[in-house]
């Protein structure tokens, strides 16, 4: 079939300098470079990634797991650089508690990285030889041959007729000014905190969010805290899980729920009892409010368009940077080995987010219904927490469900994966049996 194609000298702007408009860029010029296609990359991104706070930072946890460390070497990125300024932490461990019961379940080996999207929080007064995840990332996009606008799109024309038309992006620079770029590909890399879904006239429905709730909390030298990451679920609450994260002085903590506000989230550490048991100081220095996307877009391509990131799809309630990777990676090939019409990335680019995000997350979304579940019955989370205890005094390849629990936080194991791991009948049936109170609890505070 013969596609449109990208030619030489032809523009592609990337709306969204995040980890998805890096990314891609990162990919699509080494696919360039091979063949001998020089393109015209331009990124335009509203945020300054150097600017304290909220409005320097994408907002998320900032945990990044193997894959994906592994994943961003395989692009001959420079680890060590990444390590020394921008990670934060070197994790080990997760400590899961469920209703006031926690077990901790270490794995040494897997590399697991704490990181800031921005230079740090609102209340950091110098960034201490820190740079933001994002911001290397995009320096490294720039390294690569992307030229980067630092300003707001603000709308976008697609021709009547793009086979033969190129689409126009609008946008403002840091001086309010307008401007207008063609480009013969554009690519939506502007996530789900955005209104830039709303200019796509083509059928674009992006996908459904929570909002939901984050806050940057002191360490305090003392908190016994800062070791791991720590996942809390407490029954009758609207969160599913809260999660602390530890970046070096600073604790991300992350309220995971439906539509959460800040107040609620304040109560719900309180209600966990952090001051006390694990020496907290709660007082927030920074918050913010980001989307976690649930769903998936609609129709996220049209001929010169394609979605990538959060603003296609993502792994439900994980590894969303490893998702931006893997979209934008397949985006890309798809560009520069396809073509770039709707039927280009109908047939190639689609299908592979379809078989990697949409299909998986209907395993991820039943987990967390199971979790949910769980937590909400004392006799189940206790059996749970009890398991976990007791498998941590044997080896890690039989911790099955420090294991399954581990991959469904923390981990990088799709769902399907995980859930298949659950269908052991031996443990299962010991599992059952700790339920019904005939195996006794080991150990457990
Ligand atoms: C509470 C929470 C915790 C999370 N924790 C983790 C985690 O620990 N690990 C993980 O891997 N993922 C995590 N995620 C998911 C992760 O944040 C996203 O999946 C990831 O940021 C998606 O990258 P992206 O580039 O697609 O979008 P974004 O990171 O949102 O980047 C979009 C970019 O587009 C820019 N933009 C938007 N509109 C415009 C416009 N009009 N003009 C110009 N620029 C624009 C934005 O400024 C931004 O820089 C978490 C998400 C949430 C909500």
């Amino acid at each position: 079939m013969d596609y449109l194609k990208l030619k030489d000298g032809d523009t592609v702007a990337i709306l969204g300098g995040g980890p998805a408009g890096s990314f891609f860029v990162m990919h699509i010029s080494g696919l360039a470079r091979k063949l001998g296609i020089s393109l015209n990359l331009i990124i335009l991104e509203r945020k300054s990634f150097v600017a304290h706070g909220p409005t320097g930072c994408n907002m998320c946890a900032g945990v990044l797991g193997g894959n994906i460390v592994n994943m961003i070497s395989g692009l001959d990125l420079d680890l060590l650089k990444l390590d020394s300024r921008v990670i934060r932490q070197n994790v080990e461990g997760f400590k899961l508690n469920i209703q006031g019961r926690d077990a901790l379940i270490m794995r040494p080996s897997s590399k697991v990285y704490t990181v800031f999207r921005g230079v740090g929080p609102r209340s950091e007064a110098s960034s201490e030889g820190f740079i933001g995840f994002d911001s290397f990332l995009l320096e490294e996009a720039k390294r690569r041959g992307a030229a980067v606008i630092n300003g707001t799109v603000t709308d976008i024309r697609i021709p009547q007729n793009p086979v033969v038309e190129q689409c126009t992006v609008l946008y403002q620079d840091e001086m309010n000014k307008s401007h207008e770029l063609k480009a013969a590909l554009i690519v939506g890399a502007f996530g789900v905190n955005s209104s830039l879904s709303k200019k796509f006239r083509f059928g674009y429905v992006e996908p459904g969010y929570w909002h939901t709730c984050q806050t940057e909390l002191m360490a305090g030298s003392e908190s016994d805290i800062t070791g791991y990451i720590n996942i809390f679920s407490r029954k009758q609450s609207k969160f599913l899980f809260t999660a602390i994260t530890p970046k070096g002085k600073y604790l991300t903590v992350s309220g995971i729920g439906e539509h959460v506000k800040f107040s609620e989230l304040v109560e719900e550490l309180k209600a966990l009892h952090l001051d006390e048991a694990m020496n907290v100081n709660l007082t927030s220095v920074c918050h913010c409010h980001p989307r976690l996307p649930v769903t998936a877009a609609v129709r996220p391509f049209y001929t010169r368009v394609v979605m990538v990131g959060d603003a296609c799809v993502s792994r439900y309630m994980k590894n969303g940077i490893e998702s931006a990777f893997i979209t934008s990676m397949s985006a890309a090939q798809t560009v520069m080995m396809r073509g770039i019409d709707e039927a280009a990335f109908r047939d190639s680019y689609y299908p592979e987010c379809v078989m990697k995000f949409v299909r998986d997350n209907r395993f991820g979304r039943a987990m967390f219904f199971m979790h949910s579940v769980i937590t909400a019955h004392g006799r189940l989370g206790g059996a749970v927490i009890d398991t976990i205890n007791d498998e941590g005094k044997g080896p890690i390849e039989k911790q099955w469900m420090s294991n399954i629990t581990w991959h469904m936080f923390i981990g990088d194991e799709p769902y399907r994966a995980i859930l298949r791991s659950i269908l052991n009948i031996m443990e299962m049936i010991g599992f059952l049996f700790r339920i019904a109170g005939i195996k006794k609890r080991a150990h457990g505070k």
